[in-house]
């Protein structure tokens, strides 16, 4: 079916793919332009160059020794017209309005036909004239304006040659010919004209309109009011497949192509005939819905569409699954333009992702409402940082065996001066997208060690334990990481294998940031690194070898699940024996009671963490409550 449809895709264009390749329309070239204008200018320039061929000829054709032709004025006149018109047109179409092109096409047609019927013996310039009025009257008029020109000049050429019969005698066959070639040329511009135009405005891959388009047919859709002056009630859907990276990865792009391909059929079936099915670029699609009644119907359309993809897709020989977020806005509240629909959508499309996907999420008053605090958090962080408003809270890392504390979790919170402690998942997330994470990255880092450092000299229960700290994606591909890192050690004077650096999945699977060769520069400083979070991500162990890992942390999500008697605890029995076949010691996450900590310790786990031993506190807190048994550095449970 998917081979079917890039079939249908590749016939879009009605040219050979030989030719269409040569003329740049049609699949030979993929990128889409995105502004018809482009089009417009490359059909201009082409006709530029036509004209001044002609009038060139007609030089040419003036210097031959015929009676008298080169000593008309006239003519000389003409041919320097023809010149500078297509050197105008040629420099400064872009720049010249549309009536301007226009009313020269139509001075021209006025010119050639008056001097036909005032027989004018010199023919040739006033031919090429013709030829590119009309050429150009096929490009840029309609098509019905054309071809009254052409025939209003075909008239007047007849009745010339008609009256003039004894004058004009041989040269009518040739006039003839010129009329006829002419109407071709200026018929099979008009053609490219048109496959052009339709390639600017369409995706090449899914025959789907693109977001030119989309966003031209979103404009119009608002601009309509009812009778009553109503505002129009239309909605917005925008899709993004869920994990289709992970198909174009794993089965290459051909394959990847087709299930775009089979997707964007699938939409344009679902969707009601008279909305605007369209693909954004990569995997991103969007639908326009008129006459929407109300949030509730726009909701249903969205979930229809994720009906509609839950059934499978044949793509060659597979068989393959796909489900979208969809996010959905809708106008009708008023003073709503496109650019806002869009944004709003596709904000609801990010709070389908993070739901879970494979749903549909309006973009109403809680998302405003959370998008706002988003805006304030992201305007609030850069003064936090300049203001010295974060924290840092130790979580305790405790063997398992007899619960001894063997290190700690640098955990960063934000104490806001109103909102109050603000936990890390809040702002971190925004600090990444603005990229002060880095900024902060650096502080935790450097702060953890200094208190490290502290607990060493202070001789206390906390001296000589280990120190994790958690590593955005953002701070990877930074060279500042590195010597950062010197300083923090060589200030703190702490060893390096006393620091672990926690890394997520995703910052491993993420082959552009380069993560092999600054992992490589870290292990060669002798700071260890470990696998954050592991069971919420791909949950691969081939990261623990191919980045030669020094632990692992089995995320909460495993642990809360264990001791119910379910497959948990076989899963999390298979996880923990290979990473024990591996070398790899594990710390388990987000122990919160005691059965955990059993179950854990007997499936092979030797390190826990979590509310049952301790949470995250400040370092005093933390001193404070260990108390009882200093030396030991057991917990006072
Ligand atoms: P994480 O690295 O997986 O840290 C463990 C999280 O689990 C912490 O959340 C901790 O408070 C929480 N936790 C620990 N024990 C329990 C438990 O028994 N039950 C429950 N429900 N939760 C428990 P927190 O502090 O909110 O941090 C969330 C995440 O924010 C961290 O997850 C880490 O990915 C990130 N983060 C925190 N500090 C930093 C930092 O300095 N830099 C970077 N890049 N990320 C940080
Ligand atoms: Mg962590
Ligand atoms: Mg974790």
């Amino acid at each position: 079916m998917a081979q079917r449809s890039i079939e249908r895709g590749r016939r879009q264009v009605p040219l050979p793919n030989w030719l269409a390749g040569r003329l740049g329309v049609g699949r030979a070239v993929l990128h889409t332009p995105d502004d018809p204008a482009e089009d417009r200018a490359l059909i201009a320039r082409s006709l530029a160059f036509l004209f001044l061929a002609g009038a060139t000829l007609s030089v040419v054709w003036l210097m031959l020794p015929h009676e008298q032709r080169t000593e008309d004025p006239g003519v000389i006149a003409m041919t320097a017209g023809a010149y500078a018109v297509g050197l105008l047109l040629f420099f400064g179409f872009d720049h010249l309005p549309q009536w301007v092109l226009k009313g020269s096409v139509t001075a021209a047609t006025v010119v050639i036909t008056g001097a036909i019927f005032s027989n004018h013996e010199n023919g040739s310039v006033y031919v090429f004239f013709y030829l590119w009025a009309t050429v150009y009257a096929f490009s840029y008029f309609t098509l019905r304006q054309a071809l009254l020109q052409t025939a209003f000049v075909g008239v007047a050429f007849g009745a010339v040659l008609f009256i003039q019969r004894d004058v004009w005698q041989e040269e009518w066959a040739r006039w003839l010919m010129v009329i006829g070639s002419t109407m071709a040329a200026g018929l099979l511009v008009r053609f490219l004209t048109g496959t052009l135009r339709h390639r600017s405005l369409h995706d090449p891959l899914t025959g789907l309109a693109n977001r030119t388009l989309y966003l031209k047919k979103l404009d119009e859709a608002l601009a309509v009011t009812d009778e009553d002056e109503r505002p129009p009630s239309v909605a917005v859907l925008f899709l993004d497949l869920d994990g289709f990276k992970y198909v174009n990865d794993s089965l290459g792009h051909h394959v990847g192509d087709g299930l775009l391909t089979a997707v964007g059929d699938r939409l344009r079936a679902t969707a009601r005939p008279d909305d605007l099915t369209a693909r954004f670029g990569g995997d991103e699609f969007a639908l326009l819905c008129r006459d929407v009644d109300d949030e509730a119907d726009a909701l249903s359309i969205g979930q229809r569409i994720n009906e509609a993809l839950t059934e499978g897709f044949q793509v060659g020989d597979h068989e393959l699954h796909i489900s979208a977020s969809v996010g959905v806005s809708i106008s009708g509240t008023g003073g709503c333009d496109s650019g806002t629909l869009l944004r709003d959508a596709d904000a609801a499309m990010y709070a389908a992702k993070a739901r879970g996907r494979a749903r549909c999420e309006l973009f109403g008053d809680s998302l405003r409402q959370k998008m706002v605090e988003r805006l304030e958090i992201e305007n609030e962080l850069r003064p936090a940082l300049e203001r010295d408003q974060f924290e840092i809270h130790y979580q305790p890392i405790v063997t398992l065996e007899d619960r001894h504390i063997v290190g700690v979790e640098a955990l960063v919170r934000w104490r806001h001066p109103v909102r109050g402690l603000i936990s890390p998942g809040d702002f971190i997330p925004i600090a990444e997208d603005t990229g002060l994470i880095v900024p902060i990255g650096r502080m935790v880092l450097y702060r953890a060690c200094v208190q490290l450092a502290a607990w060493d000299a202070s001789g206390g229960p906390l001296a000589g334990i280990s120190l994790s700290v958690n590593l955005s994606a953002r701070q990877l591909p930074h060279g500042e990481l590195l010597a950062n890192l010197d300083t923090a050690l060589a200030r703190a004077r702490i060893a390096p294998d006393r620091l672990t650096l926690e890394l997520t999945e995703s910052i491993l699977m993420d082959e552009e940031s380069g993560p092999a060769e600054t992992l490589a520069a870290l292990r060669r400083r002798g700071v260890r690194l470990s696998l954050d979070d592991f069971g919420t991500g791909y949950s691969s162990l081939s990261y623990l070898q191919r980045f030669a890992l020094d632990e692992l942390k089995l995320d909460r999500s495993f642990v809360s699940g264990l001791g119910h008697g379910g497959s948990e605890d076989a899963i999390t029995g298979a996880v923990l024996a290979l990473a024990g076949a591996l070398g790899v010691p594990v710390v388990a996450e987000g122990i919160e009671h005691e059965h955990q900590a059993q179950t854990l310790r007997r499936l092979g786990a030797q390190h826990g963490q979590g509310y049952l031993f301790a949470r995250p506190a400040l370092p005093d807190e933390l001193e404070r409550s260990l108390g009882g048994q200093p030396e030991m550095r057991l917990l006072a449970s």
